[in-house]
Parts: structure tokens; C-alpha cells; sequence
């Protein structure tokens, strides 16, 4: 077996990496760091849990070690999609970094300019950025790439996800074709396939065992029921997952809780406040600064329940993470795989419970058909639904029952018995969960090429740089302390300038349906 220290890196790194506990080489370490240090360009077909973050860190520290940074032209460039990708990138360059006097600059939407700009104008040997940001720096005149020796492009398929492909071209080509090139994505898409093939020159291509494949520490359950109305399954959701929650008593120590839409985060993570539980939201719409404050909570264990979007949590290593808790199917089967592989990781015990309606059953059998099993089904427990519409600011009268020219509710008109306001139990109709077995053919599923925020690459690279400073923009504060609801609620045309993942907005805004059907 590959042991670290058979991989000639830097004995600093190795230092390092002895310190950060870790024994031997990951499948993915143990085959990429060689290619990597012999300056070969590397295509990682790997996931998120797999090590290989420090797959191409290790080798980039220890080639980096010779030579001396410039002003304004970094030596080595990593690209990841999200800022919380980026700052984890850069944490984990910290942590092996830490006897070299390698410099890094991370440069993120949500921070000021000004303090990057300096970073870089000293020079850095290692610059971590998502794309877009990147390109600012760049077309302001302040950062030159013809001096990046290795690129390092994180979670392609991500960034095709995101509609970041043709900035990542646009970077390759500021790049010099000199440079060693590490590619790393979980799929190859066509899309991806096309740039590997453009960019890259003759790369050893390493795979690993996809995740869901090695989960075998993930205990799932998959928890099917038939709400008791259409109109009331938000809350009855709400409730089935607090009974489970509360049925796993101490066990469940910390939990991520994922949601298909941003708003509904907002109204899940609410809900469980109010009845008690230890909740934070997180998804692309919030601040940075309360995205990484409720994310230390989260890590530090001030924080329970972590509630989020796919987008946020994606990647995310938090490795003692008790259970995961999908309160909706996710409408692509790979965010399953991802989902659940935030538990279970570094060896531990997690459970993963996945709530399902019948209306989920087309997004479940394609989920079973990737991960090629059934989810072994779990009873529904005992829950009781005692939601009030005060107590989330939404229920579960979605569309149809809100007036929507008046934005009255027809449901005060209705007789108080009708509302759902005291505490209703409701019998639990357990459904008649499809069998696994029968896939739909590969083109029925929905596929990431037919998402909405797809079409952002054929807006012309101009409309779309300007839509991404406007989102680095810092956010217009107006009203004084006063804002009114109206104006809380979420819109489709995204003003919001808070977040460089506002082109996952309206993906995470998409209903399950609509997606598919789009
Ligand atoms: P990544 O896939 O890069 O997100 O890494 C997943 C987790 O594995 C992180 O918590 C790393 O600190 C950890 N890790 C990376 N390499 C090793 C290793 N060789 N042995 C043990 N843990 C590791």
C-alpha cells in the first residue's frame, strides 16, 4: 500500500500531513500526486469526501516550494464554484502549507476589494477564487494571469451547474498554455468532456469509486407517506420531520436538513425554532457574513440543525455531521448522492432519511436507479401537525389559495374549523412507494443541461460579467430598520447582490415539477 511518505512531496508537507493525523494516502492521493509532481496535467473524476482536495494541494505546495511570487501575477490558480468551496480550499492550503512560507489569497464575492487588491499587489503563490470575482480582479486591471504555472479547476461539474463554463474558458485563455492544468469533477458531462479535451494536454485520467457506492457507513431510510390533503403536505412534512428528529433522540447530535427551494429553507428552519429545536438557515440569498457565521455555529456545534440548499451545502466538510435529513427529494438524482455523503464521513456512523410523497416517486426511482438500490423503507413515525400560519409566515396555501392580485388570503374568509390552527393529529397514510426497480430511460430524467439557469450562457459574456458585478456589488440598504414583508418575500428576478451564487437562484427557487419539466 501507498504510504504519504513513498510520494516525494515536500518533507514540510509531509510534516504537515502527519500532523493533520491522516495515515495513508487516499485511492485518489495515492494516483493523482505522482502525475502531479512529474508537471503531468490530471483529470479527477471525484467527489466531494474522497481526499481530494488534497490531491492537488499536496503536489501544488511541494512545486511551489521553489521560485518566488510577483506583484500582481500569482503563481498557481484555483478555481472553485461557491465561496464556501473557496474558503475551504484555502483552509486546507493553511493546514498543509503551514511550515512553508507559501503566501495565498482567497478572493470572494461578499468581501471588499480593497484588502484583496493588496494581497495580490504584495504577490501570492497561491490565489483561491471563484470565477467570477476572478474576472473582476482581472478586468480591473489588477491581477495578471500569464504567470500561473498550475491551475487547479475544483468541482467542474459545479461550475457547468452554475453556468460558470464560459468563464472558465475565458480564464484558461488568459492563462499561459504552458501551464499544468488539475481537473477535478464528479461527472463528465459532455460539456465538461469538450473543455478537458480542449484544455488539457494528455492527462492522466484518475476515477474513483463514486461516494454512493462507498457509503456503506450511511444507514438510509427512505420515510414515505401520503399527506392527509395536497394542500396540507408542507406542514405535514414539517411535522414528520420533526417526529423523526425527535425519534432519534441523542443520537442526533447535529444534522444538515436539505430543502429543494431557498424559501423553503427559510420556512423549515423557522418552523423548527419555533418549536424548539437549535436551527440555523443557509442558502445563496443570505449574507456572506451570516452564511459563514451560521456555519462556524454549525461546526462548533452551536448550531444543530443545519437547513440548506443544495448549493450551500455542497462540498461542504464537516466531518462529524450525525444525520442527514432531505425534506424534499431532490429533483437531480446526484444532489442525493451529495446530500447524504455529509454524513458518514471519516470512517463514522450517519443517517441519512429522505421524507417522500407521492408526487416524489418519479425523482426517487430515478435516485434508485443511479445509486442502483432501493432506499430501504423506513416506518413513518407518529407526528402531529400544530403549525400555525403565524408561526412560519407561510403555509401551506402555496399558489392556488393566495389571492394573488390582492395578496389577500382567502383562507381568513373560511371558517375557523378549516384552518389549521390548533393542533390537528393526523392519521399517517403510509404511501405505496413505486418499487425501485423500474428506472425511466435516461432521457425522461431531468437533465442539468435542460436547467433554467442554463440559460444564462447564451446571454452574451457582456450582460452576464455585469450581472455578476452587480451581485458583488454590497447590498442597497434603505427604510431604516423597518422593511416591510412584502418586500422579504422572494422574487424571481433576482436583485440580489450578495451572493456570486445567485445564478443557482432561480434553479434552488424551481419547484421539483417545474424543473423537470423545463
Ligand atoms: P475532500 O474530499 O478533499 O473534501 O476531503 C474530505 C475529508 O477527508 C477532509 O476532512 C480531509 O481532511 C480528509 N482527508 C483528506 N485526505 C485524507 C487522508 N489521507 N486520510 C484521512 N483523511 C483525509
Amino acid at each position: 500500500m501507498t504510504t504519504f511518505s513513498d510520494l516525494a512531496l515536500d518533507p514540510r508537507v509531509l510534516t504537515a500531513v502527519q500532523e493533520a493525523g491522516y495515515e495513508t494516502p487516499t485511492p485518489i492521493q495515492a494516483q493523482a500526486i505522482p502525475h502531479a509532481l512529474a508537471g503531468r496535467d490530471v483529470l479527477g473524476i471525484a467527489q466531494t469526501g474522497t481526499g481530494k482536495t488534497a490531491s492537488f494541494t499536496l503536489p501544488m505546495i511541494t512545486l511551489l516550494g521553489r521560485g518566488r511570487a510577483k506583484a500582481r501575477m500569482p503563481r498557481s490558480l484555483v478555481l472553485a464554484p461557491t465561496r464556501e468551496l473557496a474558503a475551504q480550499v484555502a483552509e486546507n492550503f493553511d493546514t498543509y502549507a503551514k511550515h512553508t512560507k507559501l503566501t495565498k489569497a482567497l478572493l470572494i464575492g461578499g468581501v471588499a476589494f480593497g484588502e484583496q487588491d493588496k494581497l495580490i499587489d504584495r504577490g501570492v503563490d497561491v490565489l483561491i477564487a471563484t470565477p467570477g470575482r476572478l474576472l473582476d480582479h482581472h478586468e480591473r486591471g489588477k491581477l495578471l494571469l500569464t504567470g500561473v504555472q498550475i491551475m487547479v479547476v475544483d468541482e467542474a461539474d459545479r461550475m457547468l451547474d452554475m453556468g460558470f463554463i464560459p468563464d472558465i474558458e475565458r480564464i484558461f485563455q488568459l492563462t499561459p498554455p504552458g501551464r499544468q492544468t488539475l481537473f477535478f469533477s464528479a461527472t463528465m458531462a459532455p460539456e465538461i468532456e469538450r473543455i478537458t479535451k480542449t484544455f488539457l494536454k494528455d492527462p492522466a485520467k484518475i476515477e474513483v469509486a463514486r461516494q454512493a457506492t462507498a457509503s456503506t457507513t450511511i444507514d438510509q431510510q427512505l420515510i414515505a407517506f401520503t399527506p392527509s390533503r395536497k394542500d396540507r403536505s408542507f406542514a405535514e412534512k414539517r411535522a414528520v420531520l420533526r417526529a423523526l428528529i425527535r425519534a432519534e433522540g441523542e443520537g442526533c447530535t447535529n444534522a444538515i436538513i436539505f430543502c429543494n427551494r431557498k424559501m423553503d429553507v427559510d420556512v423549515v428552519a423557522k418552523s423548527l425554532k419555533q418549536h424548539g429545536f437549535n436551527a440555523a438557515p443557509i442558502h445563496g440569498d443570505l449574507d456572506q457574513s451570516v452564511r459563514t457565521r451560521t456555519l462556524d455555529g454549525f461546526r462548533d456545534g452551536s448550531v444543530t440543525l443545519l437547513v440548506a440548499s443544495d448549493v450551500a451545502a455542497r462540498g461542504l466538510d464537516i466531518p462529524s455531521v450525525s444525520h442527514v435529513f432531505n425534506f424534499d427529494v431532490p429533483s437531480h438524482p446526484e444532489d442525493y448522492v451529495h446530500r447524504i455523503g455529509r454524513t458518514g464521513r471519516a470512517g463514522r456512523k450517519g443517517r441519512a432519511f429522505t421524507i417522500a410523497t407521492p408526487s416524489d416517486d418519479k425523482y426517487l426511482a430515478a435516485i434508485e436507479s443511479l445509486v442502483k438500490m432501493p432506499i430501504p423503507r423506513g416506518e413513518v413515525p407518529a407526528f402531529e401537525v400544530s403549525d400555525s400560519p403565524r408561526e412560519t409566515g407561510r403555509d401551506d396555501r402555496r399558489g392556488k389559495d393566495r389571492d394573488r392580485r390582492s395578496g389577500r388570503d382567502r383562507n381568513r374568509d373560511r371558517p375557523a374549523r378549516d384552518r389549521a390552527e390548533a393542533p390537528v393529529s393526523v392519521p399517517v397514510a403510509v404511501a405505496e412507494v413505486a418499487a425501485p426497480a423500474a428506472a425511466p430511460a435516461r432521457d425522461d430524467r431531468p437533465r442539468r443541461e435542460d436547467r433554467p439557469d442554463r440559460l444564462r450562457e447564451d446571454r452574451p459574456r457582456e450582460d452576464r460579467r455585469r450581472d455578476d458585478r452587480r451581485r458583488d456589488d454590497p447590498p442597497v440598504v434603505g427604510m431604516g430598520d423597518h422593511v416591510p414583508d412584502f418586500l422579504l418575500r422572494s422574487f424571481r428576478l433576482k436583485i440580489d447582490m450578495s451572493a456570486d451564487l445567485a445564478e443557482t437562484a432561480a434553479a434552488e427557487d424551481q419547484p421539483a415539477d417545474q424543473s423537470a419539466a423545463d
